[in-house]
């Protein structure tokens, strides 16, 4: 039976399933799992255009999987991975659906390189800077049960090194 596609309700702070760990995705072909990408993506469409990210956490489900809208275009990322991180660090104001109306800033590396397996079950490596470094790491922290206001707790003595007030 096809499912008709929908968007689905965003879980909020300070539900448990968003401080959950994920699990991996043994086969991205699965319909349930495509079912859930173009859900995601029907949620993300319906919260406009501010929503650029958005983890199968979120939506109650603890699968190791993210979407993503960037420069127009649609990417689901199954079972991402950071393999490779710049020493170098950037200092970003972050958003998130599940934290509406906050603004945390966020220390990220400048630079990332993922790996990960699209819907097509083909798998990828891609290099990220910038905007899009920080929007991946800020998704894939949602699949080890980590929200921006944890992070930011997190760095505290980071934010001291780096002398950072903000
Ligand atoms: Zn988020």
């Amino acid at each position: 039976m096809i499912e008709k596609t929908k968007a689905l309700p965003i879980i909020l702070k300070p539900d448990p399933v968003l401080n959950k760990s994920t699990e991996i995705i043994k086969d991205p072909l699965d319909p349930h799992i495509q079912q859930l990408a173009r859900n995601m993506f029907a949620t993300m469409e319906k919260e406009g255009d501010h929503a650029v990210g958005l983890s199968a956490p979120q939506v109650a489900s603890s699968l190791r999987m993210c979407v993503i809208r960037f420069n127009g275009l649609n990417r689901t990322l199954i079972n991402p991975q950071i393999i490779k991180k710049s020493r170098d660090l950037t200092l970003m104001p972050e958003l998130c659906l599940s934290i509406p109306n906050k603004e945390f800033n966020i220390l990220r590396y400048d630079k990332i390189t993922l790996k990960y397996t699209n819907e097509l079950g083909v798998t990828y490596k891609i290099k990220a800077k910038n905007f899009l470094s920080v929007l991946l790491q800020h998704e894939l922290d949602h699949l080890d049960g980590i929200l921006m206001s944890d992070k930011y707790e997190m760095q505290t003595d980071l934010r001291d090194f780096y002398n950072i007030t903000e």
